[in-house]
């Protein structure tokens, strides 16, 4: 039997949030690989080899992946969220780039559900209108450049969700963010920290630019910044659909 290698995501952490697809793959597999929490999302079964790794081994991790699949094994990527979304799907492909050989592999990537989108709908309707995405991680790119991308997509009134926003490698730089777009947004803007959601640990905070700290963010949250026209309706934050 020809093995088959997919890169699925396991949404943000609640079972019911996780596809029929995935469930699926996950059925199927001889082998998953992942960072460490997310395989361990997987419950261990006979015939199936749990393979997690660190966080900063993406690469390897997608090497071992192509090579256990072109040995025949039915091999399952997990990633958190959608693994198109700073995640593992671009590293299987940086990985493939190498190997000519195994263009003819089949390779399903299985979306999921990423922590924007699952904190959006728990705060309301935040990204209701145009908006972007951004990784504050500076640990693929350099400082500078995200905020270029911070001024630019402020000057577009774009809401925008910022990923991995205490990044380990420099963790002022969630500060300098903050300081840059109370600069550019003003003082009055909403800003969502959404923390482990779809989780018990489920926390949603939604303040002003004026009121917002750095701590309030943490690697596991997502925040979510609403444009110049998103505002409150009882418990809940939402953006008009229409520009103003
Ligand atoms: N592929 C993932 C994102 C990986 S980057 C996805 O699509 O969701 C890791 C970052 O995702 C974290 O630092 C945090 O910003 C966000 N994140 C992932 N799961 C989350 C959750 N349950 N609640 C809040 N933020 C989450």
């Amino acid at each position: 039997m020809s093995g088959w290698l997919v890169v699925a995501g396991l949404g943000p952490g609640a079972e019911a949030m996780i596809t029929p697809e995935v469930t699926a793959a996950l059925a199927q597999a001889t082998d998953v690989l992942g960072y460490i929490p997310y395989v361990a999302r997987v419950a261990p079964r006979a015939g199936l080899t749990l393979h997690p790794s660190d966080n900063r081994e993406e690469l390897d991790r997608a090497q071992h992946a192509l090579a256990l699949a072109a040995a025949g094994g039915r091999v399952v990527i997990v990633s958190s969220g959608d693994p198109g979304v700073f995640a593992m799907a671009s590293a299987l492909f940086e990985a493939l780039e190498a190997r000519p050989d195994l263009y003819g592999l089949e390779i399903r990537i299985l979306p999921g559900i990423t922590a924007m989108l699952a904190a959006a709908a728990a705060a309301g309707a935040p990204l209701g209108h145009d908006f972007c995405c951004l990784n504050l991680s500076d640990n693929l790119k350099p400082w500078a450049l995200i905020e270029t991308r911070l001024r630019l997509a402020a000057a577009a009134d774009l809401a925008m969700a910022f990923y991995n926003p205490r990044s380990r490698a420099r963790p002022e730089g969630f500060a300098r963010a903050l300081d840059l777009l109370r600069e550019v947004c003003g003082p009055d803007r909403l800003i969502t920290f959404a923390r482990a959601v779809s989780t018990p640990a489920q926390e949603i905070r939604t303040v002003t630019l004026a009121a917002a700290t750095p701590g309030m963010a943490d690697m596991r949250t997502v925040v979510l910044l609403g444009n110049s026209q998103t505002r409150r309706v009882g418990p809940w934050v939402y953006t008009p659909r229409s520009a103003p």
